[in-house]
């Protein structure tokens, strides 16, 4: 056969500016093409001398991927099965060359919803390349070698050519555009990430030693590949340092992982690959995107959403399937019924495993469950399946780091922790150090703790609370102890309520910003704390959750609240008023005379006025209700300021607010240095 030349079987006149413009952004992919068709071949071949079919020698098989700078050209060599030029005319010439063209007919409306990924196959390399050659000699006996070229036009040229070895080069003429396909680093690194568990042997370049001072070559191939990776095996082979060693390989400088899960499924789809459960840190996003989705050992992206739940992406590891379309937009790939099959046999088994570790080894689970919380608690949030299978085996973890299952813990509080509502209530706090002082006064009283510190904890929750209505989270800071966990106890209050509201500017003396603190008095018993410092259930979760997004940043605007409550009962409380009662008695009782005295007056002529119109009421009585009010109200302010003054000149006073603010951990810097002064005096008096 001399020289033929041809013209490509496509109905689109020229389709390479096509293949370039579109697909620009993921040109790199051609060399996984080529490598992967390489493979193919070579595979095709083995599967031949199998069936007795090809009874010559196999041979180094070997694929080679080599780059001349000079010539600029980039070359794939396998020893696979070949082609003769029959062939060529039809995988190339004609199948290939309009499934590429199918391709982009189908696609043109939509094509930057394309991943790009497979569909152009051996096409793609015009990408990147001015002039594309074939040269291969099929395996069959008697085969001639031929050689195809074409520089992207729909125009090709085959012709013979002399070759030794059976199988396939192809050589790309670089176009000017893709310099950087003639650097080994670029190269090398496209091959480790996309070839670097593909099943047969990939050299690139040679093994380098010392020798006389110098690295030279060595005449061995540098293999870049793993060609028996470890999804590929049976788990009975494997020893758990295997898995180990295949983890610090996938993700160098990761601290190792807790333990994996070997999927391997072939019906009613194919599945392997194996999941790591990672250390989570609260840190979502470095977490994410860590799983690598292979088809066949060949690489197809390390971003899995739309393929597995969103929560299932916080795990490592590999997953391989050629029965997950991959030419598709991520929106289509939610939908497929394979897809749909793949990520429920997925969440099963991670399930499963969870379940397993906790009913074998349940010490090994506590231990674990840390660094599991954060991924089992974000499962159970977005899927109510997985919050089904998970129940069982989620853990609760009090002060004293004792693990508990939601109805282990439940039996355990319910006798000394129901309210008089008949609620269980679940005591718990966020940090074991700040709170001590409210940890210590719920355990006096014989109540239990629990450890909520991760940033999923609010909305966890409340999803509890909606799930199981007989219980109800608290705080311990939100609230007294009393009101924690009410009960029928009523203490009677020490302090009349007229005695109360005098107290109240005495308190908010010492806060400069007092708006967003409540003075409350409440009967406790003479044991409990003289101040506590509380802040609203409702409030704070509100704003934790505005923290964390989703929708409440209304909440995450305002600026914390607190309450600050008085025990009534107290005798440093006691003490205070008795003080306040007589240092300004008598200017004292002069005003609230004076204001009672008004009081009786507005009274007087509000009854006079309860029945007339507005218009009724002669103009006279109006202006004498206007004076009292004015008066009424100077006067009150005057008795504030008596009050606040001698609440100002209170040392003690101050003294407890700190005391309860630095049990919160609220008493910070300069304040904080000011209580120790203060301290030191009191101390000293
Ligand atoms: P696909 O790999 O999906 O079949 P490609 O466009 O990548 O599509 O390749 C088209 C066809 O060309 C292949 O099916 C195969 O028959 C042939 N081919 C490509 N590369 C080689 C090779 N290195 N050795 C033998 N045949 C090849
Ligand atoms: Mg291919």
């Amino acid at each position: 056969m001399s020289i033929q030349t041809g013209k490509i079987g496509v109905t689109t006149e020229n389709i390479f500016p096509i293949i370039k413009k579109f697909l620009y952004s993921e040109h790199e992919i051609f060399l996984r093409e080529l490598v992967s068709n390489a493979v193919d071949a070579t595979q095709k071949l083995k599967a031949l001398a199998q069936s007795g079919e090809f009874k010559g020698e196999l041979g180094d098989l070997t694929i080679r991927v080599s780059i001349d700078k000079e010539k600029r050209t980039l070359t794939i060599s396998d020893s696979g099965l070949g082609m003769t030029s029959e062939e060529i005319d039809k995988y190339i010439n004609q199948i290939a060359f309009s499934s590429a063209n199918d391709f982009l007919e189908k696609y043109k409306d939509k094509i930057e919803n394309i991943i790009g990924h497979f569909g152009l196959g051996f096409y793609s390399s015009f990408m990147v390349s001015e002039k594309v050659e074939i040269h291969t000699k099929s395996w069959q006996d008697g085969a001639k070698a031929v050689k195809w070229s074409c520089d992207g036009s729909p125009d090709f040229t085959i012709e013979d050519i002399e070759k030794e070895n059976r199988g396939t080069d192809i050589v790309l003429h670089l176009d000017k555009d893709s310099d950087e396909f003639t650097e080994e680093s670029r190269v090398e690194g496209l091959l480790n990430r996309y070839c670097r568990f593909l099943p047969i042997p990939i050299g690139f370049g040679k093994e380098k030693e010392w020798k006389d001072n110098n690295m030279v070559e060595t005449g061995k191939d540098k293999i870049i590949n793993d060609s028996n990776p470890i999804w590929k095996r049976t788990p009975a082979d494997l020893k758990e340092e295997d898995y180990t060693q295949f983890y610090s390989k996938l993700y160098p400088g990761q601290s190792e992982a807790m333990f994996n899960i070997h999927l391997n499924v072939d019906y009613p789809f194919n599945l392997t690959g194996v999941l790591y459960f990672p250390r989570l840190k609260n840190n979502f996003d470095i977490q994410r995107n860590k799983i690598q989705l292979y088809s066949n050992q060949v690489f197809v992206t390390d971003s899995v959403e739309g393929i597995v739940p969103e929560y299932m992406t916080l795990l490592h590891g590999v997953l391989d399937s050629p029965d997950i379309p991959l030419n598709v937009s991520r929106s289509y790939l939610q939908g497929d019924p394979n897809v749909k099959k793949i990520s429920s046999h997925i969440t099963k088994k991670v399930a499963d495993k969870l379940k397993d570790i906790f009913k074998n080894d349940r010490e090994q689970f506590e231990k674990k469950w840390d660094d599991l919380k954060l991924f089992v608690h974000y499962g159970m949030l977005s899927d109510e399946k997985f919050n089904e299978r998970l129940q069982e085996v989620a853990l609760y973890k009090n002060v004293d780091n004792k693990f508990f299952t939601f109805e282990e813990y439940k039996n355990l509080v319910k006798e000394n922790q129901t309210d008089k509502h008949n609620k269980i209530v679940f005591l718990y706090t966020h940090n074991k150090d700040e709170q001590y002082s409210f940890i210590q006064t719920a355990k006096n009283r014989g109540y239990d703790v629990l450890v909520l510190n991760s940033q999923l904890d609010a909305h966890l929750i409340q999803n509890l609370e909606t799930k199981n209505t007989d219980i109800r989270f608290a705080r311990v800071d939100s609230e007294t102890i009393d009101k924690l966990i009410e009960k029928d106890v009523v203490y009677e209050s020490k302090l009349s309520k007229d005695e109360e509201n005098d107290l109240i500017p005495v308190f908010k003396a010492h806060f400069t910003n007092n708006d967003y603190y409540i003075v409350d008095f409440h009967p406790m018993s003479e044991a409990e704390l003289p101040i506590t410092i509380t802040q609203s259930e409702f409030m704070r979760r509100m704003k934790d959750m505005a923290e964390l997004g989703g929708g409440m940043s209304f909440y995450g605007d305002l600026p914390s609240s607190y309450n600050l409550v008085v025990n009534a009962n107290h005798p440093l409380v006691l003490q205070i008023n008795n003080e306040c009662k007589h240092v300004a008695s008598d200017e004292l009782s002069k005003i609230k005379a004076e204001i009672k005295d008004l009081d009786n007056q507005k009274e007087a002529l509000e009854i006079l006025q309860k029945d007339k119109k507005e218009e009724e009421i002669p103009q006279e009585e109006k202006d004498k209700l206007d004076e009292i009010n004015t008066k009424s109200e100077a006067l009150e302010k005057q008795k504030e300021e008596i009050l606040t003054n001698f609440g100002k000149g209170q040392k003690i006073v101050k003294q407890l607010i700190d005391l309860a603010l630095l049990a919160n951990g609220m008493l910070k810097g300069e304040p904080l240095s000011q209580f120790v002064k203060r301290s030191v005096e009191l101390i000293e008096k």
